[in-house]
This record gives C-alpha cells, sequence and structure tokens, in this order.
C-alpha cells in the first residue's frame, strides 16, 4: 500500500474514534434542546434525507480514499472536512432519533432487511453481500 494511502486510511481511523466523543457530547446537548414543535411525522422525514445525504458524502469519502489508491491524492485536509461533515450530520441524526425515542439504528440488510451483525460480510438471510 503507498505511503499517502495508509496516512489517509490512519485519518479517516483516528477521526471517526474522536468522532464517537464528540457525537456523543454534541447528541447530549442537542437531545436537551429538542424542538417540541416539530411533529414525529416532520422528524421522521428529516431523518431520511439526513440519512440520505450521510450516504452520500460516505461514499464521496470512498472515492476519495479510492482516487488516492489510483494514484490521484486527496488533500487530507480536504479528506477530514468531509469527515467532520459526516460527523455533524450523525449527530443531528442521533439528535432527531433521540427526539423520535428511537434506539440507534441496527444494521439491516440492504436487499432483505433483515436484521444482520456488523462483523457480516453476508447476509444469514438471503447471502446478499452486506
Ligand atoms: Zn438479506
Amino acid at each position: 500500500m503507498n505511503e499517502k494511502l495508509q496516512n489517509l486510511l490512519e485519518l479517516v481511523r483516528r477521526t471517526a474514534w474522536q468522532a464517537g466523543d464528540l457525537a456523543a457530547d454534541a447528541v447530549y446537548g442537542a437531545g436537551q434542546m429538542a424542538d417540541d414543535l416539530l411533529s414525529s411525522a416532520k422528524l421522521r422525514v428529516r431523518a431520511a434525507t439526513v440519512e440520505g445525504d450521510i450516504k452520500g458524502k460516505l461514499t464521496e469519502v470512498g472515492e476519495m480514499v479510492y482516487a488516492t489508491h489510483t494514484g490521484n491524492p486527496t488533500e487530507s485536509e480536504d479528506l477530514l472536512a468531509k469527515l467532520r461533515e459526516i460527523d455533524e450530520l450523525k449527530a443531528q441524526l442521533a439528535d432527531i432519533n433521540e427526539s423520535l425515542g428511537r434506539a440507534p439504528a441496527a444494521p439491516v440488510c440492504p436487499t432483505c432487511g433483515a436484521a444482520v451483525r456488523e462483523e457480516d460480510a453476508f447476509c444469514r438471510e438471503c447471502g446478499g453481500k452486506l
């Protein structure tokens, strides 16, 4: 693995680690300011929108890492900025879900919707790739 890619992956790992704590703090603070005026239907629409945004940004991160792998290095600051946007969105999503009284989403198979484990590479129900 080339050095630039290794550095980027290390950065992703470190940031994800730190983001766990930061997001927890943000959720705690934001949860106290939960907006009672919004109906839960509106919150659910908002949650779906934020989830879509997170997926889009995760795809962009994947493209940045892959571009580095193919000899088109992404600047670390650009990647870090993108990761922070994701942190922010994740904190928002956790806040919305807390307002809705939802537990954090358990992972499910994108093909059949069965519950799966974090460590699974394939669905135990339908065999789909996770
Ligand atoms: Zn499945």
